[in-house]
């Protein structure tokens, strides 16, 4: 469990990077009417402020729910989250909610953008409930949308699609970007060039990156690999060098 996870952590700690989320001994059911469900058992993982990190496992495995636990849209049945130090397993629903907003950002399988607003204004949705926002036009310039800002979305493709609601996770500037099965609707070709916004958002922008996928592929082009499977932490590994996004294939 837990210490094949830390012990791993020596070789990225030398580069400095401090502990930006730590969750301990974090375990979850699902309860619905007499049927409960244990998904987590025990995951103790540490993200670092800046790393690019892949966690992998097949369908079921949890890795959704354990997104969504770090992301702070979920909450775990036993064990705490600790971001900077702050415990959100002690948080009311209105730090909570304020916690989204201000350091997560969130990006999805099928991009959840509004259909009836252009790129840009679906941009501007999430820079409004922002304290702190970048200009929507910026954002989109940094997925390499600018000249689609006044699109909707059925008038982009699903790669474009996806980069628009990266843009509109990124908008808030937040300290963690979550990506969940952030390719999986998309062909591979397009797939990296999603990967490559995503790793240049981290090297460029020092972004901290947490992507959850079944694709083991990506794991290539992560520094840090972990792989989940029926709810526990089976494995941590480090990439020395990691792979080029373009150079991911599956
Ligand atoms: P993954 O993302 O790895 O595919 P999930 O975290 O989505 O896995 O789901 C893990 C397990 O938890 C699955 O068996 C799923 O059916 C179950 N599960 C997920 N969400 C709920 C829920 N809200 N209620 C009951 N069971 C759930
Ligand atoms: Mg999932």
């Amino acid at each position: 469990m837990a210490a094949s996870d830390t012990d791993a952590l020596p070789s990225l700690q030398n580069q400095e990077r401090s502990i930006l989320l730590s969750l301990k001994s974090i375990s979850k059911t699902y309860v619905t009417g007499d049927v409960s469900v244990p998904v987590l058992h025990n995951v103790d993982l540490d993200i670092l402020a800046g790393e690019f990190l892949v966690i992998v496992g097949p369908s079921g495995s949890g890795k959704s729910t354990l997104l969504n636990i770090v992301g702070g849209i979920d909450v775990s049945t036993t064990g705490d989250v600790f971001f900077q130090q702050q415990n959100l397993s002690e948080f009311s629903e209105q730090q909570l909610t304020r916690y989204r907003r201000e350091n997560i950002g969130f990006v999805f399988q099928f991009y959840n953008l509004v259909p009836t607003l252009t790129a840009r204004e679906n941009v501007i949705v999430a820079a409004d409930i922002s304290a702190d926002p970048m200009s929507p036009d910026d954002a989109l310039e940094l997925v390499g949308l600018a000249d689609r800002a006044n699109h909707f979305p059925a008038q982009l493709s699903g790669g474009e699609q996806q980069r628009v609601a990266i843009a509109r996770a990124l908008v808030k500037k937040p300290e963690l970007l979550l990506c969940d099965e952030p390719t999986g609707a998309l062909d591979l070709s397009t797939g990296r060039k999603i990967l490559e916004v995503l790793g240049n958002l981290n090297r460029e922008l020092g972004k901290t990156v947490v992507i959850i996928t079944h694709n083991s592929a990506i794991g290539k082009m992560a520094q840090r690999v972990i792989r989940i499977g029926s709810g526990t932490i089976a494995e941590t590994s480090i990439n020395p060098q990691p792979i080029p996004a373009n150079q991911v294939t599956w």
